[in-house]
């Protein structure tokens, strides 16, 4: 396979200047990615600072009440931060500081990953501006504060339609601007290479960990493998060691908003076509002509109009499946999990446990399902009232 590309897609479509940033990146990666010495600082960070590794857990409940395949929940909800985001930032931000950077940027839509990258810079000791779409300032006043008190700069982004896309696109013309004492550090699997393959080895932490307590709880490899897919960063890392597990099946759940018929509506896979954008070759929701839609979704996590070149990829080779879930079933399953195990999911992952509750009841009580819980709840609270015709303050 060629240098960054998965399949058709990935590929490194950037600027000249940003070609320097990219290439310094790879080579920084090449070196430290076997690096005995890097590697144990990782782990440490994972598990002293991050509360690795995040636990299995048998939803007994949920398994009785489906009434067929018995379900795992991969609980990355637990993480320092509350999601499986900070994974990803403690390995770039580690990365970064040996490259002697000073000073980390990042995009970020609801501000999950900007408040991930905050703390990683404030315990690194290191200088980090957010770029946030104005809209979405506006909509996660909370997380701005969060970022702010962690003692990152938020910069709002008012081009375009001021949401996540426009974010991506602010914070890598910063990093043109920029190259000496700044990494860029890119919150989902997508991007030029190396972030795609980069983002990927970070996140591969999730399906390392959980082969290994399946085969403990169980003596066996799961029947599928279920996570939400954004960007693609929680469902590749959920997926990643059982790719070669042929008879594992791998199953995506993008966001239909509205659902896949109307306009409102962020799933890449069943709507979108091939096209290059933020520097790679892949898969995005476009109009007629090309350019790339406004997308909707009611999980902010999930509104990209894009997915990850390996995705795309895996998707073109059936090893994947790739399904979309309305904001109404998300949410049925939000709440379905709070009052079955009393673990409120993000409303991201609920996308995930909604299909696994499709599924589980059709199959056999000797088969299992593992789903990758990538974030906990809290955050949506005030959503899943409003959604429901509840106005609570924030
Ligand atoms: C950001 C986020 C996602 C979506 O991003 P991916 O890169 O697709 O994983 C999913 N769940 C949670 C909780 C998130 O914060």
């Amino acid at each position: 396979m060629k240098k960054g590309r998965f399949g058709i897609h990935g590929g490194q479509y950037v600027s000249e200047t940003l070609m320097n940033a990219v290439n310094e990146l790879e080579e920084a990666y090449e070196k430290y990615k076997n690096d005995p010495q890097f590697n144990e600082e990782l782990a440490e960070l994972f598990n002293e600072y991050a509360g690795r590794p995040s636990r299995l857990y048998f939803a007994k409940r949920m398994t009785e009440d489906l009434g067929g395949a018995k379900i795992y929940l991969k609980r990355e909800d637990l993480n320092h931060t509350g999601s499986h985001k900070i994974n990803n930032v403690l390995g770039q931000a580690l990365l970064a500081k040996k490259m002697g950077k000073t000073r980390l940027i990042a995009e970020t839509g609801a501000g999950q990953h900007g408040v991930a990258t905050a703390t990683a810079a404030a315990l690194l000791d290191m200088e980090c501006v957010v770029f946030m779409g104005e809209e979405d300032t506006k909509r996660q006043a909370l997380n701005v504060y969060r970022m702010k008190l962690l003692g990152a700069d938020v910069i709002p982004v008012t081009s375009g339609t001021a949401t996540l896309k426009d974010a991506v696109s602010e914070t890598m013309r910063e990093w043109t601007k920029r190259i000496d004492d700044t990494h860029y550090c890119l919150g989902s699997v997508m991007g030029p290479h190396p972030f795609p393959t980069i983002v990927r080895d970070f996140q591969a932490v999730i399906s390392r960990e959980t082969k290994q307590q399946i085969l403990e709880k169980e003596g066996r490899l799961p029947d599928a493998v279920v996570a939400c897919v954004g960007g693609g960063s929680n469902s590749i890392g959920s997926f990643y060691h059982f790719i070669e597990d042929k008879d594992v099946k791998l199953i995506g759940c993008e966001a239909a908003g509205r659902g896949i018929d109307t306009f409102e509506t962020a799933a890449t896979i069943s709507t979108g076509r091939l096209g290059i954008f933020h520097g790679m070759k892949s898969y995005f929701c476009q109009d007629e002509d090309g350019q790339i839609a406004p997308v909707y979704s009611i999980s902010a996590g999930l509104d990209y109009p894009g997915i990850g070149p390996e995705h795309a990829m895996l998707h073109d080779t059936g090893r994947a499946e790739y399904v979309a879930i309305t904001d109404e079933q998300a949410v049925n399953a939000f709440e379905y999990l709070s009052r079955i195990e009393g673990v409120i999911p993000a409303i991201e992952s609920s996308h995930a446990l909604a299909h696994v509750m499709e599924i589980a009841p059709k199959m056999g009580k000797d088969q299992i399902i593992v789903v990758t819980i990538s974030g906990r709840g809290d955050k949506d609270v005030a959503a899943i009232a409003r959604y429901r015709g509840e106005d609570i303050h924030e």
